[in-house]
């Protein structure tokens, strides 16, 4: 502010030096006008009429005259500057004669004689007789065009690198909020969004969906990342499609999407939608130019929006519904009713529940043979795990195996049965002098246990304090073991199987890519499922997918058993068909320990006598 004053000042003090010039040179005018044409200003001067008195060379060759004197008597409508412009010049002029006040740095703009666009920077004062009388006004001014120039370039420039900052600023905010995929919002935002709805005033029936695909994994392994890609992508976009206008959707993690609907009329709207869901996953998603037919299981809560305090509990609901809807079988969908919190509920208290059957020993193995077909000998046992309830009683696998795989506590039960197993085969390696040279106990393993980081140089360790050899365990796993990192699993399987522990691929047949893997898993037999051969029928069919399996087996030089032999004439079948094991209830059903080692001692006998 003070520069800005101390400017003024100067240029105040020049002008008036100027103007007392003019008076004080008088007759040495001449001499006055060459000190004028020889400085880089621009200097004119008017009478009280506004009529030019006189100016410096500069400004004469800018007002399109050869020299100052040709302008003597003419006023600012006589030169090459619009009308406008003279106004505006004549305005100002008037003000500072009327005032006797100066006007320093005035920006004017002026099209000179050149026909150029000029910004200039004028300063004007006051002239005054030597009464003190205003007599006209004296100007004085520079270009300052090339400054406007930069100065707007900058402004140009200011105002381009603000849009690109704006434009960033909001990019990024979308990249923070929004799924990088699909572009709907993300599980943050989405909550955040929900947490808006749940805390407005305003009352409204919404409807929080829960959509999770049902077979985005296979899709995913078979087809390869970019396929599971395309198919979100889609997916996503038919999702969008069904939005009204204040709906919003989200990305809330791998294959699950959510999708808020406001101001909502019906339940049978939103069972149109769930519709539309299913007609566009069934029809319209295309990869790789195919149509694939993908399925969704869809969890619903259609409340007031007050009902929820926040997204947390409203979320779960909708999750609830969701697995109760996949319970249900695949592509369905459930509304969300309060009883499925407590099934929540009881599976939880169930999971607790399986952890204490484990610390107080409640989980025994019953034991079924395996047996060579064409010598009908025993080769192994199959253990199978049941759990001695105090109060339920003897609980069989189908009451709990899958609360305890989908709760994790598979992992520590898991290894309850392989040592108890272990243990088991030890005794009866020591106590049955006449056991079969290649006995086997076959063990059954959920996917959990194979991913357990240190399961393998566990299982090493149980056998070794055991001392049992490696080749006398069969691990039976299932293809299900191959949804999860396929690429994780073979490799682990490949390390089991180089320990020399045996692997067995369970209930074949059943599972969604058996020959795509097969190949590449390292099993040394497969256990064709019990739904073929409990199909097996004399009278009925060619059985031509269990001749198919056993004449996989052997083309991959592996051992093949069939499981749930019931009867003699299945028995035959099989026997026919050059089948290699056999496991069924036609030779025993499983056995608690005492009736296994009894079965065990009778069959060496039986095996030793001949019969
Ligand atoms: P799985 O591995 O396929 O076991 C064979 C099942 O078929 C057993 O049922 C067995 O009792 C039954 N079975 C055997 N022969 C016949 C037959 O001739 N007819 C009929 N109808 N059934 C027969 P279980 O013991 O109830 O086990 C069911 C499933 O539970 C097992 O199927 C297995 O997937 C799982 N499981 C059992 N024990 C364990 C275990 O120790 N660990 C793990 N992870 N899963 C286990
Ligand atoms: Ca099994
Ligand atoms: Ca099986």
């Amino acid at each position: 502010m003070d520069e800005k004053l101390s400017a003024l000042k100067n240029s105040e003090q020049m002008l008036e030096g100027i103007g007392e010039s003019l008076k004080r040179f008088g007759d040495s005018k001449e001499l006055l006008q060459k000190v004028l044409d020889t400085i880089p200003q621009t200097v004119f001067w008017k009478d009280i009429n506004l009529n030019y008195l006189g100016c410096n060379q500069l400004f004469a060759v800018l007002a399109g005259k050869s020299c100052p004197a040709e302008l003597l008597g003419l006023d600012d409508f006589d030169l090459p500057w619009d009308r406008d412009e003279a106004e505006f010049y004549r305005a100002c002029d008037r003000r500072v004669m009327e005032s006797g006040q100066a006007e320093i740095g005035i920006i004017e703009s002026q099209v000179n004689a050149d026909g150029e666009l000029t910004w200039l920077e004028t300063n004007k004062v006051p002239l005054h007789n030597d009464g003190g009388e205003v007599i006209g006004i004296l100007g004085t001014y520079h270009d300052i065009t090339k400054l406007k120039r930069a100065e707007e370039i900058l402004q140009r420039n200011n105002e381009e690198l603000e849009k690109r900052v704006d434009e960033r600023t909001r990019a990024l905010a979308f990249v923070a909020h929004h799924d990088g995929l699909t572009g709907l919002a993300n599980r943050l935002h989405f909550v955040q969004l929900l947490n808006k709805v749940l805390n407005a005033n305003e009352q409204e029936q919404i409807a929080l969906m829960f959509i999770d695909l049902d077979n985005f994994k296979p899709i995913n392994d078979k087809d390869g990342h970019e396929a599971g890609d395309e198919l979100l992508k889609q997916f996503a976009n038919g999702l969008r499609s069904l939005l009204g206008p204040l709906d919003f959707a989200g990305r809330f993690g791998g294959d699950e999407f959510l999708c808020l609907f406001r101001n909502v009329k019906s339940q049978e709207y939103l069972e149109k939608i769930c519709e539309e869901i299913r007609r566009q996953l069934n029809s319209e998603i295309k990869i790789n130019g195919k149509t694939t037919i993908a399925t969704a299981s869809i969890g619903m809560v259609l409340c007031d929006s007050s009902e929820y305090e926040n997204s947390d509990d409203l979320v779960n609901d909708a999750d609830l519904a969701m697995y109760a809807a996949k319970g249900k079988g695949k592509s369905r969908y459930q509304f969300f009713d309060p009883s499925m919190r407590d099934s929540a509920q009881n599976e939880l208290n169930e999971e607790k529940h399986i952890a204490t059957g484990i610390i107080k020993n409640q989980f025994v193995l019953h034991y079924q043979p395996i047996l060579n077909l064409a010598k009908r000998e025993l080769v192994g046992f199959e253990a199978l795990v049941r759990w001695q309830h105090p109060t339920r009683g003897l609980l069989y696998p189908d009451r709990f195996i899958s609360t305890a795989e989908s709760s994790g506590v598979i992992v520590p039960l898991g290894e309850q049965i392989i040592e108890i197993a272990c243990r088991q085969l030890a005794n009866w390696c020591r106590n049955q002098s006449n056991l079969p040279r290649e006995f086997r106990m076959n063990i059954n393993l959920s996917p959990r246990q194979l991913f357990e980081p240190d399961f393998v140089q566990s299982l090493r360790y149980t056998l070794s304090r055991f001392d049992i050899e490696p080749d006398s365990i069969c691990l039976e796993i299932t293809e299900s073991l191959l949804l999860k990192d396929s690429g994780q699993a073979i490799q682990l399987l490949r390390e089991i199987r180089e320990e020399g522990i045996h692997l067995s691929l369970d209930d074949f047949g059943t599972g969604y890519s058996s020959l795509n893997y097969l190949d590449d898993l390292p099993v040394d037999s497969l256990k064709i499922d019990r739904s073929f051969v409990s199909k097996l029928d004399p009278e009925v069919g060619d059985h031509a997918i269990i001749r198919m399996i056993i004449a996989l087996a052997e083309t991959l030089n592996i051992g093949v058993v069939a499981e749930g032999v019931e009867n003699e004439q299945q028995l035959k079948l099989l026997e026919s068909m050059n089948c290699q094991f056999v496991q069924g209830y036609f030779f025993s059903r499983p056995m608690p320990v005492q009736e296994s080692t009894q079965y065990l001692a009778q069959s060496q006998t039986a095996h030793e006598t001949g019969i």
